[in-house]
């Protein structure tokens, strides 16, 4: 395996042996994990995180590897395998991947001036989730319509705690900040959209400069949240986005598409009646929803008890490493 990886050993294999969870002393037992030292790698150089050795699939860690078991991408030369600080490589342009360029310079092949964008992007920008507004969603009151994503997600994803603190954030950035330490589960992957949806109609009611920028949009026009984040925005910056075709843009665009949706309803004014029916819809939702989370907290807390009662020395070892 060793010479697969083009690895070269310093030592020979070490067995890893367990501490005596009450003394901290070392014991003879072997914990399964095996360890040798190695040369060190070349520069950009990280090891798979997974491997086959004689038949068996193993786990490699190591020094400097990223924590993702994922492929890493560069975000200076586009390519995987390693992480803008350790490349080497000169700085590429995130939409053809050539050196030489920035994308929406005139030296790109998808380079274009766009005539019919509205971009969008920062708090100072009404149709940015950013922008700071009051929201009632639900019958809780956000900061912004960012404030409001994050906490459903937090309450969705079971994390109350998160949901308090991302409520009381003081700007949008530190509600995404916080939002992005909640462990989401599949179920709010794959509903996500749907609760944007939501948000951004809701502020579109409740928010008449948005309502406004909306409703004077043109059929024609793109909108477009002209940020780095590839899945909501174009994934380019303003200059970026205005001056490269949009089918090469590497970021979806969802948020830019969603607003495009709610514009065409409002512009037909059939948005109020749509938003009060799925206001009263969600709002037996959400305590339904309430309802798990507040059985969640009673079972987790339940089996917390039961743990320091079996093993009081386990609990509190444990947590606060953290
Ligand atoms: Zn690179
Ligand atoms: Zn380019």
């Amino acid at each position: 395996m060793l010479d697969k990886l083009g690895v070269k050993p310093t030592s020979k294999i070490l067995y890893e042996k367990i501490r005596h969870p009450e003394t901290n002393r070392m014991t003879s037992i072997l914990n399964g994990t095996r360890f040798l030292y190695i040369e060190p790698l070349s520069d950009d150089r990280v090891l798979p995180r997974l491997h086959t050795c004689a038949g068996l699939q193993c786990k490699i860690f190591h020094f400097g590897q990223p924590k993702k078991a994922s492929n890493p991408i560069c975000t200076n030369c586009w390519k995987t395998g390693h992480n803008r600080t350790r490349c080497t490589s000169d700085a590429a342009c995130k939409v053809c991947k050539q050196t030489g360029h920035l994308p929406g310079q005139k030296d790109c092949p998808y380079f274009e001036q766009q005539k019919h964008l509205t971009p969008f992007c920062g708090s100072e920008d009404v149709l940015s989730n950013f922008y700071p507004c009051e929201l009632d969603i639900c019958g809780v009151n956000h900061k912004s319509a960012e404030h409001a994503f994050q906490y459903i997600k937090a309450v969705r994803c079971g994390d109350l705690e998160a949901a308090n603190t991302i409520k009381e954030a003081d700007t949008a950035l530190s509600a995404l900040r916080f939002g992005k330490k909640v462990k989401v589960n599949q179920q709010w992957e794959s509903t996500k959209a749907e609760v944007m949806q939501d948000i951004l109609e809701n502020k579109c009611v409740q928010v008449p400069m948005f309502q406004e920028k909306l409703r004077t949009s043109k059929q024609s026009t793109i909108f477009v949240e002209a940020t780095f984040n590839d899945e909501w925005g174009s994934g380019l910056d303003r200059q970026g986005t205005l001056n490269t075709k949009p089918e090469h843009w590497p970021g979806s665009n969802k948020l830019g598409l969603l607003l495009k949706k709610i514009a065409k309803k409002v512009r037909k004014r059939k948005l109020s009646d749509s938003v009060n029916r799925k206001q009263r819809n969600s709002n037996r939702d959400q305590s339904r929803q309430l309802n798990i989370v507040q059985m969640l907290k009673q079972l987790r807390t339940a089996s917390d008890s039961d743990v320091s009662g079996c093993n009081p020395d386990s609990d509190s070892s444990s947590d606060e490493g953290k």
